[in-house]
């Protein structure tokens, strides 16, 4: 067993499944997910001053600014304990920022593992987002399939109320993949000449992907056992 912590940094499509993947590798790797989106609806809802600063453009779904982002990733990174590794997800999402990163890792000395791409045709990516419900009310919220019969007739029996993102919507969503696609592929290409990217095909069910994502990064890492 390797006992140095992975440093990973997770991309994907909306609809790839990157938070269910984060599900799996959270748990069957000690690596603490990092998600610069939540470190900032974290600031939000604590109405702290930075809160107060970026709350109006993360209701636009503009990128807050280096100057706010940049620290706020390096304290987070600081406190992590020297045996647990992460997984990076939403940042870098520009150059400038992939830039910032190298810095901040060289100074903790952590250097990046992987760079996980998960990757899905534009059809099924739709045909998932579209297809996603949230079971909302009477217990925790279930992201569910509208094709899943099994599982929308657990959501009505339990009482709850099937919900469609209004950013699910498919003009919506031809937009959100549209706008990965031009911000990501450059960070892609900054990484790809370290031989450090993996691209992971992300069709198929949950556990067939983590299958895939787990042989990736044992082919960079591979003293590092796992399940
Ligand atoms: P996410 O949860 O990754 O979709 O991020 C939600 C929002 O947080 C984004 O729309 C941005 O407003 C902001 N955000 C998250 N990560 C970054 C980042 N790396 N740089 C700038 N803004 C970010």
């Amino acid at each position: 067993m390797n006992s140095q912590p992975l440093h990973l940094l997770l991309f994907g499509p909306p609809g790839a499944g990157k938070s269910t993947q984060t599900e799996f590798l959270e748990t069957e790797w000690k690596v603490a997910p990092i998600s610069t989106g939540a470190l900032l609806r974290a600031q939000v809802a604590a109405h702290s001053e930075l809160g107060k600063q970026v709350s109006a453009l993360l209701a636009r779904g503009e990128l807050a600014s280096d100057e706010i982002i940049i620290p706020l990733l390096r304290a987070r990174l600081a406190e992590l304990s020297p045996d647990e590794g992460f997984l990076l997800d939403g940042f870098p999402r520009t150059i400038p920022q992939a830039e910032a990163l190298d810095k901040i890792l060289t100074e903790l000395n952590r250097p990046l593992d992987a760079v996980i791409s998960l990757e899905l045709g534009t059809t099924e990516a739709v045909n998932r987002l579209g297809g996603r419900r949230i079971c909302h009310g009477n217990g925790p919220d279930e992201i569910i399939h509208i094709n899943d019969e099994a599982a929308v007739a657990r959501c009505i029996e339990r009482g709850g109320l099937l919900v469609q993102r209004p950013d699910d919507l498919p003009n919506v969503i031809v937009r959100r993949l549209a706008v990965y696609q031009t911000q990501t592929e450059p960070l892609l290409n900054f990484y790809r000449p370290r031989g450090i990217v993996r691209t992971i095909d992300a069709s198929g069910s949950p556990q067939e992907v983590a299958r895939r994502v787990t042989a990736a990064i044992q082919e960079i890492h591979p003293l590092t056992k796992t399940w």
